[in-house]
């Protein structure tokens, strides 16, 4: 059994995807906001619109692949049908960046402003009218990932011989555009020639819901409970919106997306897998540089087995527990998809060559981190037969949580007893601790 909470929003989430938009022109009865469609919906807007559908991959180009955000800027398009789009009420609608934290390590957490969602609609106590929730979610900006691992399931030995230099630090900042600001509100103005010769790598932690239904006791984004679901551009929106901000060349950069933000993307699958779409299609990017974290949803990593290796990310299973009797403590889902549920429906999933599945594991001191745990793991990893690494994940602190941070020792002995049986684990640095971006910590968003 769930939790009452979890039970009611999980209820909530069936509510919330029947409200889901048709397919095709959505933008015509939504406000016509464009981000999120891909090139053949804009096509077909543009049809609606009375133009020819050749418009749709012009508008395609000028979302995804030039970035623009505002309509009057898509300069491929004739100036008098800018203004008569934007005079009938049509939009580029993409998500923003409204403030930024930054990190004394050089990570930066966003709260992005989402233009409305395509599935939670409220009353508004006048007849007939609904109004759609806006939104404001977060997403984190690692440069340099985060050692261990990229969170991609790529190696620290691999990063290391590329020997790629970070991301300057709010690169879009230094080159003038000035929309987003630091906390502080200081900007700083350089010339594009400052920037110098770059080949980056970065990890991009994005948000699939606002707030959370699955309650992990440790985790503060399960303090907001489900607010919405975002929509398919408001998920990729995060990725354009930040590529944009840190002026990213698509097929030189190396950012790894990780969908281990706020909310379970598996709640969320149509959206998640359409934002997934879209990144490939549209804005270029490899599934292989992209990794969905699932707390065991086990009718969602049912479809995502059958989802085509071209649009399919790879996987990470949220396991942090040895057992299901400490699970069903710590992570109340797992009284309804048990561990063994989950690693039959993962083992369903056709790995591409080289590509393992990541078990996350937060260590939670005294409670996840003892040596017989670490010995329990191993041999349930083992017996999956599925070929793994663990991502390990010292538990970030915080106000309101009853947990402790496991002590160095603890999870040193923790990576160890995984190697020695033979299991890649790799300790995922914390980063972000003080800007609240570090994993788990993400809630800020509707608290103020
Ligand atoms: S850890 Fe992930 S799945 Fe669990 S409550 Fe937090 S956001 Fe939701």
């Amino acid at each position: 059994m769930l939790t009452p909470a979890v039970s009611e929003d999980l209820s909530q989430l069936v509510r919330l995807q029947a409200a889901g938009l048709a397919d095709g022109c959505r933008a015509a009865s939504a406000g016509r906001g464009l981000f999120g469609l891909d090139a053949e919906a804009l096509a077909a807007c543009m049809v609606a619109a009375g133009e020819p559908a050749w418009r749709g991959r012009q508008l395609a180009e000028a979302l995804y692949r030039q970035r623009v955000a505002e309509l009057n800027e898509i300069t491929t398009l004739p100036k008098s049908l800018r203004t008569r789009l934007t005079a009938e009420g049509w939009q580029v609608g993409r998500p923003a960046i409204t403030q930024v934290f930054q990190s004394v390590d050089g990570t930066e957490r966003y709260l992005v402003e989402c233009p409305g969602g395509d599935g939670l609609t409220v009353e508004t106590g006048v007849p007939g009218d609904r109004s759609i929730v806006a939104g404001v979610v977060e997403t984190v900006w690692m440069p340099e990932g985060d050692e261990g691992e990229t969170g991609d399931g790529s190696d620290a030995e691999t990063l290391q011989t590329l020997g790629a230099p970070s991301f300057p630090r709010s690169l879009a900042e230094r080159v003038g555009n000035h929309e987003p600001q630091s906390e502080s509100g200081q900007e700083e103005t350089v010339s594009a020639g400052d920037l110098g010769e770059r080949r980056s790598r970065a990890t991009l932690c994005l948000s699939s819901q606002v707030g959370c239904a699955v309650n992990c006791q440790f985790c503060f984004t399960a303090k907001l409970g489900l607010q919405r679901n975002l929509s398919t551009g408001e998920i990729a929106g995060q990725v354009v919106a930040v590529f944009s901000r840190h002026a990213v060349e698509v097929g030189r950069d190396r950012v790894n997306l990780v969908f281990m933000g706020m909310g379970e993307p598996f709640l969320n699958y149509d959206n998640f897998m359409g934002a997934v779409r879209l990144l490939v299609r549209e804005v270029g990017l490899s599934p292989q540089r992209m990794t969905v974290s699932t707390s065991g949803i086990v009718p969602g990593i049912e479809r995502f087995a059958a989802e085509p290796p071209e649009f399919r990310p790879k996987l990470a299973i949220s396991l942090n527990a040895p057992n299901d009797q400490i699970r069903n403590e710590i992570m109340p889902i797992n009284r309804k998809w048990p561990i063994e549920s989950v690693m039959d429906a993962v083992r369903r999933v056709k790995l591409r060559p080289r590509e393992r599945i990541t078990f996350e594991y937060v260590l939670l001191g005294g409670v996840t981190d003892r040596p017989k745990d670490a010995a329990e793991v191993a041999r349930l990893i083992r017996r999956t037969g599925l070929s793994a690494k663990v991502n390990l994940i010292a538990w970030n602190p915080g106000p309101g949580i009853e947990y402790a941070t496991p002590q160095p020792e603890a999870v040193e002995a923790f990576r160890k007893t995984l190697i020695d049986a033979g299991i890649p684990a790799y300790l995922r640095k914390p980063r972000g601790r003080d800007i609240y971006a570090a994993c788990g910590q993400l809630k800020r968003t509707v608290e103020g």
